[in-house]
């Protein structure tokens, strides 16, 4: 039998057939189906946009919350998170924010169908928050990315909107800064009585320090500026501080250089690494050094608890260089406990004394309290008073006395005023 005619019994044969039939098929589906894939990822490629927006990437969380605000709304399958809110009366509201949970979601974007996709990672954390890693991945039809631009806006605009008109406090975990508790309610600065025009002198160097960027480029020295608040507790410099924070917009960064695992280098980084628009405050600062009378053992021991070193300090406040203003307040109780290498200009431009009420501070703080037809009077004559026993007073001191007399009338607050020191 020659090849041709085995070929032709074979096809004759119906099993065979069939099964050559059913070969040909397959190999047609896995043909297609390749196809298919390859202008699947063509298209992909070139008529589908994707964005990826990983979980530490700050616009993340603003993703999240606007996306239920606006697209997402209508999806089942949410998460939720838990905050706190504070009122205009200072009482704290749970709410409770549904965003989109793990999984696939689509809305739309003016007339575009967007498919998003957040997932989760089960064997990743991320290290310094130690939450399980997300990302959440936008997929839209055609080449125009603006949309993202316009959805990543949106999100970053609907974020501020929420925290206007309040102040948010960071503080420093690990290598980052995180809110520290909820944003507060902007403390006005008139409720901040300093002794007169201080107030406004520091203020205005702020302003003036922040709408002035180029004088400083220019001669090529660092956009910093550098405050140091002195003077006895309970006067008012950290009251002060929040309340400049609130009137600039700026948000206030705490850090705590007493802090046991605080090392130069971290601190270097947290400086470096701080929001923008934000007020560095280092409290206390008097209390975070071994003074030079300690001995070197001391010394040694103190430097082995990785602890911020003095030269650590200078070097990190010398080495602050943002293209945004960096403005670093410094809170202490001791002045003449600084080094004076520390509040030397380009560290520290200026110092201010914040202390123990004057009698024109006395009068402004009472006429916060009170007021009625006789308060300019009985102010000065409270003043008077005050200012006759002829002892230091602060003006946390002052604002206890009036809190502890509320329901009482000022002509009695007054005849009591001796009262204020024995409370
Ligand atoms: P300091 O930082 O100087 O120790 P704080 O700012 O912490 O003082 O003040 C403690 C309390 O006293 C706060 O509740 C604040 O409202 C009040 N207080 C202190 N100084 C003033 C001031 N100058 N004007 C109004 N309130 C003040």
């Amino acid at each position: 039998m020659t090849l041709t005619e085995y070929i032709s019994a074979l096809s004759d044969n119906p099993y065979f057939g069939a099964g050559f039939g059913l070969f040909g098929l397959g190999a047609g589906a896995a043909l297609l189906r390749k196809g298919l894939q390859g202008s699947l990822i063509l298209f992909r490629r070139h008529y589908m946009i994707t964005l990826e927006v990983p979980c530490r990437d700050k616009s993340y969380q603003w993703l999240l919350q606007w996306m239920t605000e606006k697209g997402a709304r209508q999806t089942q399958h949410l998460s939720v998170e838990t905050s706190f809110e504070q009122k205009e009366t200072g009482h704290v509201k749970t709410k409770y924010d549904f965003i989109p949970s793990v999984g696939t979601h689509f809305f739309r974007y003016g007339s575009t169908w967007i498919r998003v996709e957040r997932t989760r990672e089960q064997h990743t954390l991320d290290l310094h928050m130690g939450v399980p890693w997300e990302t959440v991945t936008l997929t839209a039809f055609g080449r125009d990315k603006a949309i993202y631009f316009n959805i990543l806006e949106e999100a970053r605009q609907m974020a501020l909107r929420q925290h206007e008109g309040k102040t948010i406090m960071y503080t420093a975990m690990g290598s980052e800064w995180r809110p520290l508790g909820h944003p507060r309610r902007r403390r006005p600065i008139a409720s901040v009585i300093l002794d007169e025009n201080i107030g406004d002198k520091i203020l205005n160097d702020c302003k003036e320090f922040i709408s002035n960027p180029s004088w400083y480029t220019e001669r090529g020295i660092p956009y910093r500026r550098g405050y140091l608040l002195h003077g006895p507790p309970g006067c008012g410099k950290s009251s002060y501080i929040t309340a400049l924070a609130g009137e600039l917009g700026f948000s206030i960064c705490v850090l705590n250089l007493s802090e046991r695992g605080l090392s130069d280098d971290r601190l270097n980084h947290l400086l470096s690494v701080a929001p923008q628009q934000s007020i560095i405050l280092l409290e206390d600062i008097d209390a975070a050094f071994v003074s030079r009378e300690d001995t070197p053992q001391q010394k040694s021991a103190y430097e082995g608890l990785n602890r911020v070193t003095f030269s650590g300090l200078l070097n990190c406040l010398d080495g602050v260089a943002s293209t945004e203003a960096r403005i670093v307040f410094m809170t202490t109780n001791y002045l003449e406990r600084l080094d004076p290498a520390l509040i030397r200009p380009g560290r520290v431009d200026l110092k201010e004394y914040i202390g123990w009420c004057s009698p024109y501070q006395i009068e402004q703080m009472f006429l916060r309290f009170y007021d009625g037809e006789n308060a300019r009077r009985q102010a000065k004559e409270f003043a008077e008073k005050v200012a006759a026993f002829g002892k230091n007073v602060s003006p946390a001191q002052i604002q206890g006395f009036f809190m502890f007399y509320k329901h009482t009338e000022p002509e009695e607050v007054i005849k009591n005023c001796k009262l204020i020191w024995e409370l």
